[in-house]
């Protein structure tokens, strides 16, 4: 089941000044797709929210506890994601068409239904957003070892030896004696 906060009871109705809950989202219900990767225990988010003193909309910053499974695009190894971090929005109703409006300072603009947050779908948009297009499981993964000869292999001593300059003489000096 999908978490949807409403935030006209809570603010408008009820009168709170913030709002604050911590969530346990399902990987089920975020529906993460398959080929961006595997969220297998549940996600925890704190949310606090406030209206904007000076008109509409609202703000919220939200932190994040949980890990999404990756597969690295080098060396095709699964490896967990850390997806902790805290983001702040602001809220505002989707039905403003007024993109002048959708930025104000820094702070992005996620879109309400009617002043609900759909608030596993904005974890939801947020995991998409926080995994890289092509996952690395170490940013020097070397990618997919094959096999080759080392190079401290017990061949390659004599190998130097014969190629040296001392070689030829060694075998001048043999043949001399
Ligand atoms: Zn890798």
């Amino acid at each position: 089941m999908q978490i949807k906060i409403d935030l006209k009871q809570i603010f408008e109705k009820e009168k709170q000044p913030e709002f604050k809950g911590t969530y346990e989202i399902d990987p089920k219900d975020l529906g993460i797709p398959a080929d961006v990767g595997e969220v297998k225990k549940p996600i925890k988010v704190n949310v606090h929210i406030t209206k904007n003193p000076k008109g509409e909309g609202y703000k919220i910053t939200y932190n994040i506890e949980g890990n999404v499974e990756l597969t690295c695009s080098r060396c095709l190894e699964t490896f967990d994601k850390d997806l902790s971090g805290e983001h702040t929005l602001k809220l505002q109703n989707g039905l403003n068409d007024d993109r002048e409006n959708l930025r104000e300072g820094d702070l992005s603009t996620y879109s309400l239904e009617g002043d609900v947050l759909n608030l596993t779908e904005l974890i939801r948009e947020q995991i998409i957003l926080d995994v890289p297009y092509k996952p690395l499981c170490h940013p020097e993964c070397k990618g997919i070892e094959y096999e080759t000869p080392s190079e401290e292999a017990p061949n390659s001593g004599s190998t130097e030896k014969e190629n040296s300059p001392f070689a030829g003489l060694k075998k001048l000096l043999d043949k001399k004696g």
